[in-house]
Protein backbone atom coordinates (compact mmCIF):
# COMPACT_ATOMS: atom_id res chain seq x y z
CA UNK A 1 0.00 0.00 0.00
CA UNK A 2 3.22 2.06 0.26
CA UNK A 3 1.97 3.84 -3.16
CA UNK A 4 -1.55 4.66 -2.22
CA UNK A 5 -0.35 6.50 0.94
CA UNK A 6 -1.78 10.20 1.03
CA UNK A 7 1.13 12.54 0.25
CA UNK A 8 2.32 13.90 3.30
CA UNK A 9 2.03 17.55 2.26
CA UNK A 10 -1.47 16.96 0.95
CA UNK A 11 -2.76 20.53 1.91
CA UNK A 12 -0.51 22.41 -0.09
CA UNK A 13 -0.95 23.65 -3.24
CA UNK A 14 1.62 21.38 -6.12
CA UNK A 15 4.10 20.12 -2.89
CA UNK A 16 7.39 19.39 -3.06
CA UNK A 17 7.81 16.67 -5.69
CA UNK A 18 8.86 13.10 -5.15
CA UNK A 19 10.77 12.56 -8.13
CA UNK A 20 12.59 15.42 -10.27
CA UNK A 21 10.55 16.52 -13.26
CA UNK A 22 11.55 15.91 -16.63
CA UNK A 23 12.87 19.10 -19.02
CA UNK A 24 9.75 19.11 -20.98
CA UNK A 25 7.80 18.82 -17.35
CA UNK A 26 9.50 22.15 -16.32
CA UNK A 27 8.68 23.72 -19.22
CA UNK A 28 5.31 23.60 -18.24
CA UNK A 29 5.96 24.62 -14.63
CA UNK A 30 4.99 28.24 -15.58
CA UNK A 31 1.58 27.58 -17.37
CA UNK A 32 0.57 25.28 -14.48
CA UNK A 33 0.47 28.00 -12.29
CA UNK A 34 -1.37 29.88 -15.20
CA UNK A 35 -4.57 26.73 -14.82
CA UNK A 36 -4.47 26.88 -11.24
CA UNK A 37 -4.93 30.49 -11.16
CA UNK A 38 -8.18 30.29 -13.86
CA UNK A 39 -9.56 27.41 -11.75
CA UNK A 40 -9.65 29.71 -8.54
CA UNK A 41 -12.29 31.75 -10.57
CA UNK A 42 -14.51 28.78 -10.94
CA UNK A 43 -14.14 27.88 -6.67
CA UNK A 44 -16.93 26.32 -5.24
CA UNK A 45 -18.97 28.20 -2.21
CA UNK A 46 -17.59 27.58 1.33
CA UNK A 47 -18.52 24.06 2.80
CA UNK A 48 -20.40 25.67 5.57
CA UNK A 49 -24.55 25.13 6.29
CA UNK A 50 -26.23 28.31 6.92
CA UNK A 51 -26.27 27.94 10.70
CA UNK A 52 -22.36 28.22 10.69
CA UNK A 53 -21.52 24.69 10.86
CA UNK A 54 -18.79 23.47 9.01
CA UNK A 55 -18.52 20.19 6.79
CA UNK A 56 -15.99 17.91 7.75
CA UNK A 57 -15.96 15.89 4.68
CA UNK A 58 -13.29 17.33 2.08
CA UNK A 59 -10.48 18.07 4.65
CA UNK A 60 -7.05 17.12 4.62
CA UNK A 61 -6.01 14.96 7.41
CA UNK A 62 -3.67 18.15 8.24
CA UNK A 63 -6.99 20.39 8.11
CA UNK A 64 -8.94 17.92 10.66
CA UNK A 65 -6.14 17.74 13.22
CA UNK A 66 -6.29 21.39 12.88
CA UNK A 67 -9.91 21.76 13.47
CA UNK A 68 -9.46 19.30 16.55
CA UNK A 69 -6.52 21.48 17.76
CA UNK A 70 -8.97 24.63 17.41
CA UNK A 71 -11.21 23.16 19.91
CA UNK A 72 -8.51 22.56 22.39
CA UNK A 73 -8.80 18.72 21.44
CA UNK A 74 -5.96 16.77 21.02
CA UNK A 75 -4.83 16.37 17.31
CA UNK A 76 -5.47 12.44 17.70
CA UNK A 77 -9.15 13.15 17.41
CA UNK A 78 -8.69 13.80 13.87
CA UNK A 79 -7.64 10.37 13.67
CA UNK A 80 -10.37 8.71 15.11
CA UNK A 81 -12.97 11.20 13.29
CA UNK A 82 -11.34 9.72 10.22
CA UNK A 83 -12.55 6.35 10.95
CA UNK A 84 -15.84 7.19 11.59
CA UNK A 85 -16.41 9.25 8.25
CA UNK A 86 -14.46 7.42 6.03
CA UNK A 87 -14.30 3.39 7.17
CA UNK A 88 -17.70 3.60 9.34
CA UNK A 89 -19.25 6.27 6.34
CA UNK A 90 -21.34 7.39 10.30
CA UNK A 91 -22.67 10.48 9.53
CA UNK A 92 -24.55 10.99 13.12
CA UNK A 93 -22.03 11.88 16.09
CA UNK A 94 -24.19 10.39 18.36
CA UNK A 95 -23.18 7.13 17.09
CA UNK A 96 -19.71 7.48 17.23
CA UNK A 97 -19.07 4.75 20.26
CA UNK A 98 -15.58 5.71 20.87
CA UNK A 99 -16.35 9.51 21.56
CA UNK A 100 -17.76 10.27 25.00
CA UNK A 101 -20.71 11.64 24.80
CA UNK A 102 -19.59 15.52 25.80
CA UNK A 103 -17.30 15.67 23.33
CA UNK A 104 -20.18 14.43 20.64
CA UNK A 105 -22.68 16.92 21.11
CA UNK A 106 -19.62 19.79 20.86
CA UNK A 107 -18.38 18.55 17.79
CA UNK A 108 -22.44 18.14 16.88
CA UNK A 109 -22.65 21.38 17.50
CA UNK A 110 -19.95 22.83 15.29
CA UNK A 111 -19.75 19.97 12.33
CA UNK A 112 -21.53 17.96 10.42
CA UNK A 113 -20.78 15.25 7.95
CA UNK A 114 -22.32 16.16 4.49
CA UNK A 115 -23.35 14.40 1.67
CA UNK A 116 -24.86 15.92 -1.33
CA UNK A 117 -28.55 15.73 -1.48
CA UNK A 118 -30.07 13.69 -4.39
CA UNK A 119 -32.28 14.88 -6.81
CA UNK A 120 -33.36 11.81 -8.69
CA UNK A 121 -31.90 8.37 -8.89
CA UNK A 122 -32.76 6.20 -12.07
CA UNK A 123 -31.78 2.87 -12.16
CA UNK A 124 -31.13 1.10 -16.06
CA UNK A 125 -32.39 -2.39 -16.82
CA UNK A 126 -28.75 -3.20 -17.46
CA UNK A 127 -27.95 -2.56 -13.72
CA UNK A 128 -26.43 1.23 -14.36
CA UNK A 129 -27.42 3.71 -11.46
CA UNK A 130 -27.51 7.32 -12.15
CA UNK A 131 -27.86 9.94 -9.45
CA UNK A 132 -28.50 13.77 -9.86
CA UNK A 133 -27.14 15.15 -7.20
CA UNK A 134 -27.60 18.62 -5.47
CA UNK A 135 -25.55 20.84 -3.83
CA UNK A 136 -25.89 23.52 -1.19
CA UNK A 137 -25.85 26.19 -3.88
CA UNK A 138 -28.49 24.20 -5.81
CA UNK A 139 -26.10 23.50 -8.51
CA UNK A 140 -26.20 19.69 -9.81
CA UNK A 141 -24.17 17.08 -11.43
CA UNK A 142 -24.33 13.27 -12.27
CA UNK A 143 -22.50 10.65 -11.15
CA UNK A 144 -22.98 7.30 -12.37
CA UNK A 145 -22.79 3.14 -11.27
CA UNK A 146 -21.48 0.79 -13.30
CA UNK A 147 -21.34 -2.41 -12.10
CA UNK A 148 -19.44 -5.42 -14.25
CA UNK A 149 -18.67 -8.68 -13.75
CA UNK A 150 -15.74 -8.64 -11.76
CA UNK A 151 -15.77 -4.40 -10.28
CA UNK A 152 -18.24 -2.05 -10.38
CA UNK A 153 -17.22 1.63 -10.94
CA UNK A 154 -18.57 4.63 -9.88
CA UNK A 155 -18.20 7.17 -12.46
CA UNK A 156 -17.65 11.10 -10.68
CA UNK A 157 -18.36 14.37 -11.62
CA UNK A 158 -15.43 17.18 -11.12
CA UNK A 159 -17.10 20.42 -12.32
CA UNK A 160 -20.90 21.77 -13.36
CA UNK A 161 -20.65 21.93 -16.74
CA UNK A 162 -17.20 22.45 -19.15
CA UNK A 163 -15.23 25.03 -20.65
CA UNK A 164 -14.05 22.77 -23.35
CA UNK A 165 -16.70 21.58 -25.48
CA UNK A 166 -16.02 19.20 -27.69
CA UNK A 167 -18.61 18.83 -30.68
CA UNK A 168 -19.87 15.39 -29.60
CA UNK A 169 -20.13 15.62 -26.12
CA UNK A 170 -22.99 16.70 -24.17
CA UNK A 171 -21.40 17.94 -21.12
CA UNK A 172 -19.15 20.32 -23.51
CA UNK A 173 -23.06 22.04 -24.43
CA UNK A 174 -23.50 23.11 -20.56
CA UNK A 175 -20.72 26.41 -19.94
CA UNK A 176 -18.91 25.74 -17.02
CA UNK A 177 -20.39 26.97 -13.97
CA UNK A 178 -18.50 26.15 -11.28
CA UNK A 179 -15.48 23.87 -9.87
CA UNK A 180 -16.66 21.20 -7.71
CA UNK A 181 -15.44 20.97 -4.14
CA UNK A 182 -12.83 18.13 -2.49
CA UNK A 183 -16.33 17.43 -0.39
CA UNK A 184 -18.91 17.63 -3.48
CA UNK A 185 -16.22 14.75 -5.36
CA UNK A 186 -15.38 12.70 -2.50
CA UNK A 187 -19.10 12.62 -1.36
CA UNK A 188 -20.55 11.46 -4.78
CA UNK A 189 -18.58 7.86 -4.02
CA UNK A 190 -19.77 8.27 0.00
CA UNK A 191 -23.26 8.99 -1.18
CA UNK A 192 -23.25 5.97 -3.59
CA UNK A 193 -21.94 3.86 -1.44
CA UNK A 194 -24.72 4.73 0.71
CA UNK A 195 -26.98 3.77 -1.84
CA UNK A 196 -25.44 0.52 -1.61
CA UNK A 197 -25.55 0.14 1.82
CA UNK A 198 -21.55 -0.36 1.59
CA UNK A 199 -20.20 0.81 4.73
CA UNK A 200 -17.69 0.33 6.72
CA UNK A 201 -14.95 0.15 4.06
CA UNK A 202 -14.73 -3.72 3.16
CA UNK A 203 -11.81 -5.64 4.19
CA UNK A 204 -8.52 -5.74 2.19
CA UNK A 205 -6.37 -2.64 0.68
CA UNK A 206 -8.68 -2.57 -2.55
CA UNK A 207 -5.20 -4.26 -4.19
CA UNK A 208 -7.15 -7.71 -4.55
CA UNK A 209 -10.71 -8.37 -5.13
CA UNK A 210 -12.11 -7.35 -2.11
CA UNK A 211 -15.35 -8.22 -2.18
CA UNK A 212 -16.89 -4.54 -2.94
CA UNK A 213 -19.80 -3.75 -5.29
CA UNK A 214 -18.41 -0.02 -5.54
CA UNK A 215 -14.86 -1.45 -6.37
CA UNK A 216 -13.30 1.32 -8.58
CA UNK A 217 -13.34 5.22 -9.30
CA UNK A 218 -13.22 6.50 -12.60
CA UNK A 219 -13.29 10.18 -13.33
CA UNK A 220 -14.90 10.50 -15.97
CA UNK A 221 -18.32 12.27 -15.40
CA UNK A 222 -18.96 15.73 -16.02
CA UNK A 223 -15.91 18.45 -16.67
CA UNK A 224 -12.19 18.43 -17.16
CA UNK A 225 -10.31 17.10 -14.36
CA UNK A 226 -7.41 18.65 -14.78
CA UNK A 227 -8.88 21.87 -14.73
CA UNK A 228 -9.79 21.50 -11.55
CA UNK A 229 -6.95 19.53 -10.42
CA UNK A 230 -6.28 21.13 -6.63
CA UNK A 231 -10.16 20.06 -5.43
CA UNK A 232 -9.58 16.41 -7.52
CA UNK A 233 -6.12 16.05 -6.02
CA UNK A 234 -7.69 16.15 -2.60
CA UNK A 235 -10.41 14.32 -3.02
CA UNK A 236 -8.89 11.58 -4.52
CA UNK A 237 -6.04 11.71 -1.40
CA UNK A 238 -8.73 11.02 0.43
CA UNK A 239 -10.22 8.32 -1.04
CA UNK A 240 -6.45 6.24 -1.30
CA UNK A 241 -5.90 6.85 2.32
CA UNK A 242 -5.72 3.41 3.74
CA UNK A 243 -7.23 4.37 6.79
CA UNK A 244 -10.21 5.01 5.03
CA UNK A 245 -12.05 5.03 2.23
CA UNK A 246 -8.88 2.81 0.96
CA UNK A 247 -9.24 2.68 -2.53
CA UNK A 248 -6.01 1.76 -4.58
CA UNK A 249 -4.31 4.29 -7.28
CA UNK A 250 -4.72 0.91 -9.47
CA UNK A 251 -8.25 1.32 -9.18
CA UNK A 252 -8.66 5.07 -10.06
CA UNK A 253 -8.56 6.20 -13.26
CA UNK A 254 -8.32 10.16 -14.64
CA UNK A 255 -9.59 10.68 -18.05
CA UNK A 256 -8.40 14.08 -19.56
CA UNK A 257 -9.07 15.73 -22.68
CA UNK A 258 -5.08 16.53 -22.21
CA UNK A 259 -4.46 19.70 -20.19
CA UNK A 260 -0.92 18.89 -20.75
CA UNK A 261 0.82 20.83 -17.95
CA UNK A 262 -1.66 19.35 -15.91
CA UNK A 263 -1.12 15.74 -16.48
CA UNK A 264 3.02 15.81 -15.55
CA UNK A 265 1.90 16.57 -12.27
CA UNK A 266 -1.02 14.36 -11.54
CA UNK A 267 1.15 11.32 -12.45
CA UNK A 268 4.00 12.21 -10.33
CA UNK A 269 1.57 13.36 -7.27
CA UNK A 270 -1.33 11.01 -7.40
CA UNK A 271 -0.16 8.22 -9.51
CA UNK A 272 -3.51 7.08 -10.99
CA UNK A 273 -4.24 5.31 -14.06
CA UNK A 274 -4.73 7.57 -16.65
CA UNK A 275 -6.93 7.93 -19.74
CA UNK A 276 -6.65 9.96 -22.68
CA UNK A 277 -9.36 11.28 -24.96
CA UNK A 278 -7.59 11.14 -28.14
CA UNK A 279 -10.68 10.68 -30.80
CA UNK A 280 -8.65 11.67 -33.47
CA UNK A 281 -5.28 11.22 -35.36
CA UNK A 282 -4.67 13.92 -37.23
CA UNK A 283 -4.57 17.47 -35.81
CA UNK A 284 -6.85 19.03 -38.31
CA UNK A 285 -9.92 16.48 -36.88
CA UNK A 286 -8.71 16.74 -33.21
CA UNK A 287 -8.97 20.30 -33.81
CA UNK A 288 -12.81 20.06 -34.21
CA UNK A 289 -13.54 17.00 -32.27
CA UNK A 290 -11.81 18.29 -29.05
CA UNK A 291 -10.85 21.93 -29.52
CA UNK A 292 -8.03 21.72 -26.56
CA UNK A 293 -6.35 20.59 -29.35
CA UNK A 294 -5.25 23.95 -30.37
CA UNK A 295 -3.20 24.69 -27.62
CA UNK A 296 -1.86 21.09 -27.04
CA UNK A 297 -1.61 19.02 -30.20
CA UNK A 298 -1.37 15.50 -30.54
CA UNK A 299 2.42 15.56 -30.50
CA UNK A 300 2.35 17.44 -27.13
CA UNK A 301 -0.38 14.99 -26.04
CA UNK A 302 1.78 11.66 -26.63
CA UNK A 303 4.99 13.13 -25.38
CA UNK A 304 3.03 14.15 -22.13
CA UNK A 305 2.11 10.16 -22.28
CA UNK A 306 5.36 8.89 -22.91
CA UNK A 307 6.66 10.57 -19.78
CA UNK A 308 3.54 9.77 -17.44
CA UNK A 309 5.04 8.03 -13.96
CA UNK A 310 4.61 4.61 -13.43
CA UNK A 311 3.84 3.37 -17.16
CA UNK A 312 4.33 0.21 -18.13
CA UNK A 313 3.23 -2.90 -19.74
CA UNK A 314 1.25 -3.86 -16.46
CA UNK A 315 -0.03 -0.24 -16.28
CA UNK A 316 -1.07 1.09 -19.51
CA UNK A 317 -2.43 4.31 -20.83
CA UNK A 318 -6.11 4.05 -22.19
CA UNK A 319 -7.06 5.96 -25.06
CA UNK A 320 -10.18 6.61 -25.70
CA UNK A 321 -11.22 6.85 -29.57
CA UNK A 322 -15.25 7.69 -29.95
CA UNK A 323 -16.15 6.10 -33.13
CA UNK A 324 -17.90 8.78 -35.11
CA UNK A 325 -19.50 7.27 -38.80
CA UNK A 326 -17.71 8.66 -41.26
CA UNK A 327 -15.77 10.96 -39.47
CA UNK A 328 -13.08 9.27 -37.55
CA UNK A 329 -13.32 5.77 -38.45
CA UNK A 330 -11.67 4.78 -41.32
CA UNK A 331 -8.92 1.85 -42.16
CA UNK A 332 -6.35 4.40 -42.78
CA UNK A 333 -7.12 5.82 -38.88
CA UNK A 334 -6.77 2.60 -37.60
CA UNK A 335 -3.46 2.33 -38.82
CA UNK A 336 -1.98 5.66 -38.13
CA UNK A 337 -3.32 5.17 -34.44
CA UNK A 338 -1.51 1.71 -34.08
CA UNK A 339 1.67 3.92 -35.87
CA UNK A 340 1.28 7.03 -32.94
CA UNK A 341 0.96 4.14 -30.19
CA UNK A 342 3.80 1.62 -31.26
CA UNK A 343 6.00 3.60 -28.19
CA UNK A 344 3.92 4.02 -25.62
CA UNK A 345 2.35 1.53 -23.50
CA UNK A 346 -1.21 1.80 -24.37
CA UNK A 347 -4.82 0.25 -25.16
CA UNK A 348 -7.59 1.67 -26.52
CA UNK A 349 -10.72 1.98 -25.57
CA UNK A 350 -13.50 2.07 -28.78
CA UNK A 351 -16.23 4.05 -27.61
CA UNK A 352 -19.23 3.87 -29.87
CA UNK A 353 -20.60 6.84 -30.31
CA UNK A 354 -23.70 7.59 -27.57
CA UNK A 355 -26.40 10.06 -29.15
CA UNK A 356 -27.99 12.81 -27.06
CA UNK A 357 -30.78 15.26 -28.31
CA UNK A 358 -29.46 18.04 -30.76
CA UNK A 359 -26.25 16.18 -31.93
CA UNK A 360 -26.26 14.88 -35.78
CA UNK A 361 -23.45 12.20 -35.31
CA UNK A 362 -23.55 8.90 -35.85
CA UNK A 363 -22.13 5.58 -34.14
CA UNK A 364 -20.11 4.01 -36.56
CA UNK A 365 -20.91 0.53 -37.83
CA UNK A 366 -20.65 -2.52 -35.58
CA UNK A 367 -18.63 -3.66 -38.62
CA UNK A 368 -16.42 -0.90 -38.83
CA UNK A 369 -15.67 -0.83 -35.50
CA UNK A 370 -14.86 -4.52 -35.50
CA UNK A 371 -12.47 -3.71 -38.46
CA UNK A 372 -10.70 -0.87 -36.54
CA UNK A 373 -10.54 -3.25 -33.60
CA UNK A 374 -8.79 -5.78 -35.32
CA UNK A 375 -5.89 -3.47 -37.02
CA UNK A 376 -4.98 -2.25 -33.97
CA UNK A 377 -5.05 -5.91 -32.97
CA UNK A 378 -2.89 -6.95 -35.31
CA UNK A 379 -0.24 -4.32 -34.15
CA UNK A 380 -0.66 -5.76 -30.95
CA UNK A 381 -2.59 -2.95 -29.00
CA UNK A 382 -5.57 -4.30 -26.72
CA UNK A 383 -8.61 -1.82 -28.46
CA UNK A 384 -11.55 -3.71 -26.39
CA UNK A 385 -14.93 -2.24 -27.75
CA UNK A 386 -16.57 -0.08 -24.53
CA UNK A 387 -20.41 -1.49 -24.71
CA UNK A 388 -22.41 1.11 -23.74
CA UNK A 389 -24.37 1.28 -20.49
CA UNK A 390 -26.97 2.79 -19.30
CA UNK A 391 -28.49 4.27 -22.34
CA UNK A 392 -32.10 4.21 -21.89
CA UNK A 393 -31.58 7.06 -18.67
CA UNK A 394 -28.86 9.02 -20.62
CA UNK A 395 -25.85 7.42 -17.94
CA UNK A 396 -23.41 6.61 -20.89
CA UNK A 397 -20.34 8.11 -21.45
CA UNK A 398 -20.74 11.98 -22.99
CA UNK A 399 -24.54 11.94 -22.41
CA UNK A 400 -24.61 13.66 -19.13
CA UNK A 401 -25.75 17.31 -18.42
CA UNK A 402 -27.50 18.85 -15.66
CA UNK A 403 -30.19 21.82 -15.51
CA UNK A 404 -27.83 23.73 -13.42
CA UNK A 405 -27.24 26.47 -15.98
CA UNK A 406 -30.86 27.58 -16.99
CA UNK A 407 -31.53 27.56 -13.20
CA UNK A 408 -28.98 30.05 -12.86
CA UNK A 409 -29.96 31.89 -15.07
CA UNK A 410 -33.84 31.62 -14.27
N1 LIG B 1 -13.39 15.68 -19.61
C1 LIG B 1 -12.77 14.41 -19.53
C2 LIG B 1 -13.56 13.38 -18.77
C3 LIG B 1 -15.05 13.33 -19.03
S1 LIG B 1 -15.62 12.77 -20.59
C4 LIG B 1 -12.42 13.91 -20.93
O1 LIG B 1 -12.87 14.51 -21.89
O2 LIG B 1 -11.67 12.95 -21.01
C5 LIG B 1 -15.39 10.98 -20.52
C6 LIG B 1 -15.25 10.32 -21.88
O3 LIG B 1 -16.49 10.29 -22.61
C7 LIG B 1 -14.27 11.05 -22.79
O4 LIG B 1 -13.42 10.16 -23.44
C8 LIG B 1 -15.21 11.70 -23.78
O5 LIG B 1 -14.54 12.05 -24.94
C9 LIG B 1 -16.24 10.64 -23.95
N2 LIG B 1 -17.47 11.13 -24.58
C10 LIG B 1 -17.99 12.38 -24.55
N3 LIG B 1 -19.13 12.44 -25.24
C11 LIG B 1 -19.37 11.21 -25.73
C12 LIG B 1 -20.43 10.64 -26.50
N4 LIG B 1 -21.47 11.35 -26.87
N5 LIG B 1 -20.35 9.33 -26.81
C13 LIG B 1 -19.31 8.57 -26.39
N6 LIG B 1 -18.29 9.06 -25.64
C14 LIG B 1 -18.31 10.36 -25.31
FE1 LIG C 1 -15.53 18.47 -21.37
FE2 LIG C 1 -14.65 15.92 -21.55
FE3 LIG C 1 -17.03 16.62 -22.58
FE4 LIG C 1 -14.79 17.48 -23.74
S1 LIG C 1 -15.49 15.34 -23.54
S2 LIG C 1 -16.61 18.73 -23.31
S3 LIG C 1 -13.48 17.81 -21.97
S4 LIG C 1 -16.47 16.66 -20.41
Amino acid sequence: MSGTAPHPQGHKAFPTAPRPLSPEALLNEEERGRILAKSALFAPPEAKLPDGRTDLVGLSREELAAEMVAMGEKPFRAKQLWHWIYHQGERDFSRMSTIAKPFQQKLAERFVIGRPEIGTEQTSNDGTRKWLFRFRDAQQVETVYIPEDDRGSVCISTQVGCTLSCSFCHTGTQKLVRNLGAAEIVGQFMAARDSYGEWPTPKGGGEDDDGRRLSNIVVMGMGEPLYNYEAVRKALTIVMDHEGIALSRRRITLSTSGVVPVMDICGQELGVNLAVSLHAVRNDLRDVLVPLNRKYPIEELLAACRRYPGVSNARRITFEYVMLRGVNDSAAEARELARLLKDIPAKVNLIPFNPWPGNDYQTSKPETIREFSEILLAAGISSPVRRPRGRDILAACGQLKTASERERRA
